[in-house]
């Protein structure tokens, strides 16, 4: 059986790449998605072992120290990581594994990986950004905020992907976002 192929999913807080992901992996079977560990509280509505693992800040440094994860980063206040564990499993039995992270994890995903595809998405604009977390209202303003000063870092560094998503109009995105994936499980150029 073939590996199956890492892809990293990045970009902005609210540019809708949790709602791409979760369209694609309904419309293509030999995708799976890599649960992250965090030290972020649980939304309303998110799952423990689905979502996310949720776990303390004494908890994931102990995982830190024990090299359970591909990568890690800090971001907006809390630490998030790849467990390496189950993303080696899929790869294994021939799935294509995604990961949605940030721009640093993301960086560090490509140096270790530098065979990974990276995909970048993002709102058409940072106004429509903003409208999108205000509509998503899971974070404080505060919170709100720093995620928007960091998505104009982030903008600037989609240069550094394989592909760009710009998800304007969502049914258009999400067709262009089951096309890449098809290609990449596929075995082919994803752009
Ligand atoms: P991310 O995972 O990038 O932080 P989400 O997938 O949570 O973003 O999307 C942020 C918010 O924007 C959600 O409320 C989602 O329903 C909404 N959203 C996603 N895509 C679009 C779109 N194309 N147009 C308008 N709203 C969208
Ligand atoms: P959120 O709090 O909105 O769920 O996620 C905040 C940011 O952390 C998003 O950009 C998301 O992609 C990123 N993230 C989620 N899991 C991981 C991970 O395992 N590693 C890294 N580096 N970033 C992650």
């Amino acid at each position: 059986m073939r590996r199956g192929r890492l892809i990293v999913v990045s970009g902005p807080s609210g540019a809708g790449k949790s709602t791409l992901i979760r369209a694609a992996l309904d419309a293509v079977p030999q995708l799976a998605y890599s649960v992250s560990a965090t030290t972020r509280p649980p939304r309303p509505g998110e799952v423990n072992g689905r979502d996310y693992i949720f776990l303390s800040r004494e908890e994931f440094e102990r995982w830190i120290r024990e090299g359970r994860f591909l990568e890690w980063a800090e971001y907006s206040g809390n630490l998030y990581g790849t467990p390496a564990h189950r993303v080696e499993e899929y790869l294994e039995s021939g799935l294509s594994v995604i990961l949605e992270i940030e721009l640093q994890g993301a960086r560090k995903v490509r140096q270790k990986r530098p065979d990974a595809v990276m995909i970048f998405v993002r709102a058409p604009s940072l106004e429509e950004t903003r409208r999108r977390l205000e509509g998503r209202a899971t974070e404080s303003e505060d919170a709100m905020e720093q995620r928007l000063a960091t998505a104009v870092e982030e903008v600037a560094a989609r240069d550094e992907f394989d592909c760009e998503v710009v998800n304007d109009d969502y049914e258009r995105a999400k067709q262009e976002m089951i096309e890449i994936m098809r290609r990449i499980v596929a075995g082919g150029e994803p752009c």
